[in-house]
């Protein structure tokens, strides 16, 4: 394998040197009070990344990858009486189904084609019809395709209704803007290793203090109950359980990082720079994204496996010039592959990208 492998697949991501040296600071009790400060930092963080939500919502750190938040989300916040409306055009968003119908709680699924745009008008229509559904469960951005959905419409809507929005923003909080009033958000949840850089094994909850306030009828879970590691986090900074005190200090280290680049809307506009690179060459050698420009998140993109090569071809070349791509899921497999640019990534990583692609390209095309 190549001494440098720059990862392309939507987390974990390439690191930078300073989170991974974070990974050693030292070795630390998850029960003593640097690392109550450590957690109570990193929440901090967390709840300043978007201006907007600053005061008003508040995180809680929790061990386990992306899923586990998201799982958490909806045991402590999705409600029993009434219903969760899911909006799902991908893997992530039918995942949000099967999790509510793993914890029994009510809900109802506007499904949509994995290559379309939420149905508005279905959404409309649905939300003016019943009173009960009052909860709109969605993702930020589709991984499985690469889009980006339009909260600006359904948060509208969910405003427009007082709906509650629970949002997986796990492939988009730091790099995507979130407007959290505007949205009418009640929780998010998010992931150290994808659009933050950290490394895998942290996950968090940002929600709002009032959902935070609420009655507590419990999660149905003891591990995934949010409340009780919000009470500890928020009281005297311990959780209820052992953390994943290494991969904190890569988080903090990593929010650290984010914030003096510039936030957000920097890490965006990097992200922006790089995709239109890798899109510009990958269209010079005749391979055809899989949605318009428009419709795509700046974190990734998925593009049609082009006839001169297949997935596995593709991969196995790129991987030995040391670049990780990512395949299809699910139905769309093995039509499309994926490339994400999160991660520390430096010229020379996207200079060697370009001409790795280009090199496979003429390999595998055969001679006019
Ligand atoms: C990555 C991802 C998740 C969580 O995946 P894990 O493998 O559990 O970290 C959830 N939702 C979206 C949209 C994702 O991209």
């Amino acid at each position: 394998m190549p001494e440098r492998m720059v990862l392309l697949n939507p987390g974990p991501v390439t690191l930078s040197p300073r989170v991974r040296a974070a990974l050693a600071r030292g070795d630390w009790c998850h029960r003593e009070p640097e690392f109550a400060a450590l957690v109570r930092g990193i929440n901090e963080r967390l709840a300043t990344v978007y201006s907007g939500m600053a005061g008003r919502y508040e995180a809680v750190l929790l061990t386990g990858s992306g899923t586990a938040a998201v799982e958490a989300l909806l045991a402590t916040f999705a409600p029993r009486a009434g219903r969760t409306l899911v909006l799902a055009n991908g893997v992530y968003g039918e995942r949000i189904a099967a999790m509510l119908t793993a914890h029994g709680r009510p809900h109802e699924v506007l499904a949509g084609d994995w290559t379309a745009a939420v149905d508005l008008a279905a959404l409309e229509q649905r939300l003016a019809a019943d009173p009960a559904l009052r909860h709109v469960a969605v993702v930020q951005h589709e991984t499985t395709t690469g889009r980006l959905t339009d909260l600006a419409s359904i948060g509208a809507l969910c405003r427009r209704f007082g709906a509650r929005l629970l949002l997986d923003a796990v492939s988009s909080f730091g790099a995507e803007p979130i407007d959290a009033a505007g949205w009418n958000l009640w929780a998010l949840a998010g992931t150290a290793n994808k659009c933050l850089h950290g490394v895998p094994g942290l996950s968090f909850v940002l929600a709002d203090r009032s959902a935070w306030a609420a009655p507590d009828p419990g999660a149905g879970s003891l591990y995934l109950d949010l409340r009780p590691y919000h009470r500890a986090q928020h009281g005297d900074g311990y959780s209820p359980f052992t953390q994943a005190v290494q991969v904190a200090f890569a988080l903090d280290e990593a929010l650290r990082e984010h914030a003096e680049a510039g936030g957000w809307p920097a890490r965006q506009r990097l992200y922006q720079a790089r995709a239109a690179r890798i899109h510009h060459v990958l269209g010079e050698l005749g391979v055809v994204a899989l949605l318009p420009d428009a419709a795509c998140s700046c974190v990734l993109r998925s593009y049609r496996v082009p006839a001169w090569t297949d997935y596995a071809r593709l991969h196995a070349a790129l991987k030995e010039r040391g670049f990780v791509i990512y395949a299809g899921q699910g139905r769309l497999s093995p039509a499309i592959f994926r490339i994400a640019v999160m991660g520390d990534l430096g010229e020379a990583d996207l200079a060697g990208l370009e001409a790795a692609l280009r090199a496979v390209a003429a390999a595998a095309r055969p001679a006019p």
